[in-house]
């Protein structure tokens, strides 16, 4: 596992330097606008968040704009990107943000859990993609990476704890490194291991994966990948 564990962070991590695709909110380490990034990609398609994602921070700049607005205002802000909880509880964290005595968004996973709308992975999200706290944070695409990678042919089968375990360990101690790490899971499950054509043959982290190594040689010029996805966080 650990001669696994460090080929496959080393290898994702080079990849990730060639490849990362140059988003607008891996440009910020602002607790605000990351959140809001990440609240959105839930269950909306990336090219989608490109689009609202200024829009809503233009009209809305930060938390104390908009735990001010009235529900209306943030529901046509939303308009569009569909899932509307999500732009409630948006609106009710902002606001219980404005009603805590320093008004910033906490940085420990424990307390972000605790607001409106905060499951285990944003909590994670925040903390390593504002806060650069080495943390990890699994989302559906970083699940199936580490499923493939670490637990071959018993991927479907592996406990979310399991997973969440292997990701803590595979986390770097750095916070700048774990903030690469923790972009650089979710992009390889994005644009390469994606859920229904993984590009095994030209994978990066192909010798350090169980499932990719298994391949016959002959199926290893064959699977390419035709889908898209950015999967639900
Ligand atoms: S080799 Fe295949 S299964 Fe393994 S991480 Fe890469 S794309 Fe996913």
């Amino acid at each position: 596992m650990a001669e696994r564990a460090q080929s496959f962070r080393r290898r994702l991590l080079n990849w990730y330097a060639r490849a990362a695709r140059d988003l607008p909110w891996r440009r910020t380490r602002d607790p605000y606008r990351v959140l809001v990034s990440e609240v959105m990609l839930q269950q909306t398609q990336v090219s989608r968040v490109e689009q609202f994602y200024p829009r809503f921070l233009a009209r809305f700049p930060d938390f104390a704009t908009l735990a001010r607005a009235r529900p209306r205002a943030v529901r046509e802000a939303w308009d569009g990107l569909g899932y509307y909880a999500r732009a409630r509880n948006l609106h009710a964290l902002a606001r219980a943000v404005a009603h805590r005595d320093d008004a910033t968004l906490p940085d420990d996973p424990a307390e972000l859990v605790k607001l409106p709308g905060v499951g285990p992975y944003t909590a994670g999200a925040v903390a390593t993609f504002a806060y650069e706290k080495a943390v990890p944070a699994v989302d559906t695409n970083a699940s199936r990476v580490i499923r493939r990678v670490f637990f071959g042919k018993r991927a479907a089968r592996a406990r979310p704890k399991d997973v969440w375990d292997i990701a803590r360990a595979l986390v770097p101690k750095d916070g700048k490194r774990a903030w690469r790490f923790n972009q650089a899971v979710m992009e390889l499950g994005a644009l390469v291991c994606r859920a229904r054509s993984p590009a095994c043959p030209t994978c990066p982290v192909r010798p350090a994966c169980r499932t990719g190594s298994r391949l016959a040689p002959d199926q290893r010029g064959r699977r390419q990948g035709d889908e898209s996805e950015r999967a639900g966080q």
